[in-house]
């Protein structure tokens, strides 16, 4: 672990906290723009420009117990997969909410290895179906079909526009709600998350959102969600939800730090959500 700065109102020590912030300034496999490497320290900046007390919730930040460790070292791909798998498995173990600032999204399949019995929901521009990219099983582009490999009680994601046609041929492609679908009938969104059972892991790609108001992404795709479709998300699965990354942040391409903002906003918002009903 490095020296860093830490995430508004990080203040509990690891024992006695709740949430655990971890960065991972992962950006090995990126294909088109890299520079997700600065997002954690981006987003924990960002952290700060907000108010703590988050009327919706009826709580303030700082009354939730989080701590910050600091970022993972990831030169190296090998040795950084086995600390993102290491520091997972004591997160969950101590019965912690992880949630992982990227880093690119070829990182979650290595969280949710160390999990047990979850449903997982992606939220993504991006199907992430190919079994393989640019000769990588670990690629940005692979991330859901190494997770569906995974001993999983189910996946779905949300938020789609863009899908190769071998992927969309594939018998076994996994259930997706578009980006379109969600425009013409938010309703049908709001049901599906309603439906999923059990304890449920969330692993938001900053490109789920339109590229107007997440610019700073590596892969950017028009018709994406708008910010307040999540946050509705949120406030009905909160109380499902067992832990979380937030991936393919890019500060190299964001504009205005509008993407390190909703970023570390959103993280305000799983924090306040859940909280607010677990206690
Ligand atoms: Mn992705
Ligand atoms: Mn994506």
């Amino acid at each position: 672990m490095n020296e860093y700065l830490r995430f508004a109102s990080s203040s509990s020590d690891y024992s006695s906290s709740e949430y655990v912030i971890v960065g991972v300034p992962f950006d090995l496999t990126s294909s088109y723009r890299a520079g997700t490497a600065a997002a954690p320290d981006g987003i924990r900046k960002a952290s700060y420009g907000f108010e703590p007390y988050m009327f919706d919730y009826g709580l303030s930040l700082s009354e939730c117990r989080i701590h910050d460790m600091g970022d993972i070292e990831c030169d190296d791909q090998d040795i950084a997969r086995e600390h993102i798998r290491k520091t997972a498995k004591t997160l969950f173990s101590d019965e912690k909410f992880p949630i992982f600032i990227g880093g690119e999204h070829s990182i979650t399949p290595h969280i949710i290895s160390q999990s047990k019995d979850i449903y997982v929901l992606i939220l993504d521009a991006h199907l992430d179906y190919r079994d393989t990219y640019e000769g990588n099983i670990n690629s940005h582009a692979t991330v859901s079909r190494r997770v569906s490999e995974l001993e999983i009680q189910g996946m779905k994601i949300f938020g789609v526009r863009s899908i190769s046609q071998s992927e969309m041929e594939s018998d076994d492609k996994p259930d997706f709600i578009s980006s379109y679908d969600i425009h013409e009938d938010g309703g049908e969104l709001l049901k599906m998350a309603k439906e999923l059972k059990g304890d449920v892991y969330l692993s938001i790609d900053m490109d789920v959102f339109d590229p107007s108001y997440a610019p700073g992404v590596g892969n950017p795709e028009p018709y994406g969600l708008a910010p307040i479709h999540c946050k509705r998300l949120l406030n009905l699965i909160s109380h499902k939800l067992v832990g979380l990354d937030i991936v393919e942040t890019n500060p190299r391409y964001d504009s205005g730090e509008i993407t390190v903002n909703l970023a570390a906003r959103l993280i305000y918002d799983v924090i306040g959500a859940r909280s607010s009903i677990v206690g």
